[in-house]
């Protein structure tokens, strides 16, 4: 569990992508994560290419030789566009690519991308999962392989994780946000 969403997302990529690597994301996505794909990721050396993943085409055409990921959402920001998540999946697998979801906007009560072979999955717990903006907190949910490395190191490494105070009874002044991001 990490502090807010983007700290889930941010760890997850640094996590599994290095110098030279290239990242397939579907577009539209959240804004957070697009700065990172597309400008801060960029100064480590990792490129990534934005795609429309409603046609899978889009994506058979962006896997280059570097390729290493394949990262998307549960439904879009904002559109709620709906993908052929089997096929970005047999995709990813085909080249050998880590497929990562933020399932943020669907929720686990209507998608469990695990069960459908993704890899990693990555939730904002920030939305629906809390109602909105009333706490701010991340989820990565994956092989506990990839979880003991990201409590390992990531978390206290980078340094995202959730504050041990956040509990019911907390003053919930201090973990609000005012803004309703
Ligand atoms: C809000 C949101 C995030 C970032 O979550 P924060 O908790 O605000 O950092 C990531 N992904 C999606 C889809 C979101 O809606």
């Amino acid at each position: 569990m990490f502090a807010s969403g983007m700290a889930a997302v941010s760890t997850t990529l640094l996590h599994f992508l290095k110098q030279g690597d290239h990242v397939i994301c579907s577009y539209p996505i959240y804004g957070g994560t697009y700065a990172m794909l597309s400008g801060w990721m960029a100064r480590y050396g990792v490129t990534c290419d934005f795609v429309d993943f409603r046609d899978l085409d889009n994506i058979r055409g962006a896997v280059k030789p570097n390729t290493r990921m394949l990262y998307t959402e549960g439904y879009s920001t904002m559109f709620m566009d709906v993908f052929d998540l089997r096929g970005a999946i047999a995709i990813a697998k085909a080249h050998g690519l880590v497929s990562v979801i933020d399932n943020t906007c669907a929720t686990p009560a209507t998608l469990k991308p695990l069960d459908w072979g993704f890899d990693v999955v990555v939730h904002s717990l920030s939305k629906y999962l809390s109602g909105h903006s009333d706490l701010t907190g991340g989820v990565v949910v994956s092989s506990q392989d990839t979880i003991r490395k990201l409590t390992a190191i990531e978390i206290g490494v980078i340094g995202g994780a959730l504050p041990p105070l956040l509990t019911p009874g907390s003053p919930r002044g201090v973990f609000a946000r005012s803004d309703c991001g």
